[in-house]
């Protein structure tokens, strides 16, 4: 049946289109945090991200159907719910953050992101992290390091060391906020230099795809005062941490502490419905619409409205950012206290959290850490792996997770560890 289904992905599809795990997952039905194949088993979901409030919420569920059934079409026509939503969601934010654009996925909100900073800057250089990923658009992708772009990164992008807490920037965990800074002050005066100027450096304030290091806030501190004093953007990317998910605040950048020009959303916000938006102050927005206008067919449609809508409401009726916090900090409890000679550091914010696994002789330990994820996923318990060497495990459930969920996850972790050899 996989075997069948596979041979007629790639003779639909393509070649080389991603699944999960050595075995693929085929899904049929979910709800809350389970999730169902098609010969009945079921799984506890303990990665995705984007059924925030749980899998097939029937708030969400009502509230798209009653939608569909009254009426969709676009922005260009007058309609109540893409205000009531936005004057809802800009309300979480402060710094004068208070217009929006809606959009469909989280790359198209990057996109408008950099073209944000290079109306306002008139300069066309942008900075990011060398082990990230923002999206899929030409523009987006070209600053996305899981597959280079054909020719090598442009010249208008520089892209600087990561956070690590296993490995810091700088040598010493002590120095790496300053080191980083340097970094990017570094990559601003290359950019001065080839003529392309400094636009904007797009950052996630978790550093999530690039493994989720166990940063403090002030971090960033030392960066901002180097990208104020060039007069770029801080573009700052909530795909990941944004809607709770931390368990801390509702963004990633409040948490860290500090003050971004532009925020994009995508991934949580309607519960699975492609729901993305681009948060700014008002003169940011000026600057785009006035060089750029803007229209987008599928974005802030009545129907996109409504999940998004349903979503804040069960986000809030069911209290599931403390409901983040109080579970998240038991799950990072459980696995701080797992004894495992490959363990590096147990970390997490939230419900995002995982391990590092690296051998005695400090070299990761990327296929230990693949053989933990396959014997989850055969014990029933999805999760997966990120970082720049793929060996750190990565668990990030939808918000409803409790801590019956973390301890069925944590003891089958515990007798998968136990099991796998720690030479694979
Ligand atoms: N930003 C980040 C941080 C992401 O993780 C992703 C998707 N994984 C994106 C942007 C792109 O979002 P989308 O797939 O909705 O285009």
């Amino acid at each position: 049946m996989t075997a069948e289904m596979l041979a007629r992905r790639a003779r639909l599809m393509g070649p080389n289109v991603p699944t999960f795990y050595e075995d693929p997952v085929h899904l049929v039905r979910a709800e809350g945090v389970w999730l169902w194949d098609a010969d009945g088993r079921r799984y506890l979901d303990c990665y995705n991200n984007v059924p925030h409030v749980g899998h097939c919420h029937p708030k969400v569920v009502e509230a798209i159907a009653r939608q569909s059934a009254t009426l969709n079409t676009h922005t260009r026509y007058l309609h109540d719910g893409v205000l009531d939503y936005t004057e809802r969601l800009t309300a979480k934010f402060s710094h004068d953050l208070r217009q929006m654009i809606m959009v469909c996925t989280g790359s198209e909100a990057n996109d408008i992101a950099l073209r944000m900073a290079q109306a306002v800057t008139g300069k066309t250089g942008f900075i990011a992290t060398d082990n990230t990923y923002h999206g899929n658009t030409s523009a987006v992708s070209q600053l996305s390091t899981r597959r280079p772009p054909i020719g090598g990164y442009p010249d208008h992008v520089r892209l600087v060391p990561a956070p690590d807490t296993v490995r810091p920037v700088g040598g010493k965990l002590e120095n790496q906020p300053d080191a980083f800074a340097e970094n990017v002050a570094r990559a601003i005066a290359e950019l001065d230099a080839n003529g392309h100027g400094f636009a904007g450096f797009m950052l996630c304030p978790t550093f999530a795809n690039e493994g989720f290091p166990a940063l403090s806030p002030g971090f960033l501190d030392p960066t901002v005062e180097v990208i104020r004093k060039a007069g770029g953007l801080i573009l700052c990317d909530e795909v990941q941490p944004g809607f709770g998910r931390i368990g801390a605040e509702w963004w990633g950048h409040d948490w860290l502490g500090f003050a971004p020009d532009v925020v994009t959303l995508g991934k949580p916000m309607a519960n699975g419905h492609p729901v993305a938006a681009v948060v700014t102050r008002p003169d940011v927005m000026a600057a785009f619409r006035e060089a750029f206008g803007y229209f987008n067919t599928f974005g802030g449609n009545p129907v996109s409205c409504a999940a998004a809508l349903a979503t804040l409401d069960v986000l809030e009726d069911e209290n599931l950012i403390q409901n983040a916090r109080d579970v998240g900090a038991y799950a990072l409890d459980r696995l701080q206290r797992i004894d495992h000679p490959l363990k590096a550091e147990a970390r997490g914010l939230g419900l995002f959290f995982g391990i590092e696994f690296v051998r005695p002789d400090g070299t990761p330990a990327g296929p230990f850490t693949a053989a933990v994820v396959e014997g989850m996923r055969q014990e029933g318990i999805l999760l997966n792996r990120i970082g720049r060497h793929m060996n750190t495990l990565k668990m990030r459930p939808p918000m409803p997770f409790g801590r019956d969920h973390v301890d069925l996850a944590m003891d089958t972790l515990e007798a998968i560890l136990a099991r796998t050899p720690y030479d694979t």
